[in-house]
């Protein structure tokens, strides 16, 4: 049941300073931060993340304005870990589209707009932060932006009054 999951604060989220309260947001139900880096990546480097599976999901438009979205500035990658941290983490996110996602959740406070307004500004969602969908997801990206030296075990005092 102990899952890890890699999240990213996306440009738009590190550009308005939302770096402090996104990761407050998932300290405070108790997970654990075991990894975190900043880096401002390629086109070639953003494919790996976005791949084919994106094109095929969403379409290769967006999948193109994905790419452009993600290297436009640095982001904050980051590994978590905890209890269902998969689904959790995406809980707190809320949904891809942030007009549908409702307040509490992150996409919910701290954005608004719709796919039919992202869309005809040929521009990607910035819905300012990216989550793991799902256990197959969450290990290939782990693997991807993190090499094993750079996450760490340890015990938080979650383990002892929360878990
Ligand atoms: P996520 O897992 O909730 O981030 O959603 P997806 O993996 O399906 O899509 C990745 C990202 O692509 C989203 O977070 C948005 O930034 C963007 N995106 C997805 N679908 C659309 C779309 O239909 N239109 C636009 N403009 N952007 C999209
Ligand atoms: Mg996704």
């Amino acid at each position: 049941m102990i899952e890890r999951t890699f999240v990213a604060i996306k440009p738009d989220g590190v550009q308005r300073g939302l770096v402090g309260e996104i990761i407050k947001r998932l300290e405070n139900v108790g997970l654990k931060i075991i990894g975190m880096k900043m880096m401002w990546i390629d086109k070639e480097f953003a494919k790996k993340h976005y791949t084919e599976d994106i094109a095929k999901r969403r379409g290769e438009h967006v999948r193109e304005m994905l790419l452009d979205y993600i290297t436009e500035g640095p982001i904050i990658v980051m590994a978590w870990e905890g209890i269902h941290a998969i689904d959790v983490v995406r809980k707190l996110v809320g949904p891809t589209e942030p007009k549908s996602a409702l307040p509490g959740t992150i996409r919910g406070d701290f954005t608004h707009v719709s796919f039919t307004h992202a869309d005809a500004q040929k521009k990607s969602i910035k819905n300012v932060i990216h989550a793991s969908g799902d256990g197959k997801d969450a290990k290939y990206e782990l693997n991807l932006w993190f090499s094993p030296l750079e996450l760490h075990t340890y015990r938080t005092v979650h383990e002892a009054h929360v878990m």
